[in-house]
């Protein structure tokens, strides 16, 4: 993962090792936002960009939850948990 990652939001180019733009704050990484339950561990598998749900889980994914991911903002989330 060697990549410059380019911010969603802004587009500002930040550091490959970078977590969150520098400029906006916005998170850079389309990290899974299951936290893990008694039965689960915490899911730490990063998403591509466009994914709306973790691929692991099927827990939304930072980017969804920021607003990021475009043509998903009709899907109501059904989990009712809150941390
Ligand atoms: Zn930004
Ligand atoms: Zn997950």
């Amino acid at each position: 993962m060697a990549d410059p990652r380019t911010c969603i939001r802004c587009k500002h180019q930040g550091e490959p090792t970078d977590k969150f733009c520098v400029r906006c704050a916005a998170p850079l990484i389309n990290n899974c936002t299951h936290k893990g339950d008694i039965f689960t561990k915490k899911c730490e598998r990063v998403n591509r960009e466009d994914a709306a749900f973790c691929s692991g889980c099927g827990a939304p994914t930072v980017f969804h939850k920021e607003g990021f991911v475009q043509g998903y903002s009709n899907v109501q989330v059904t989990s009712t948990r809150r941390p």
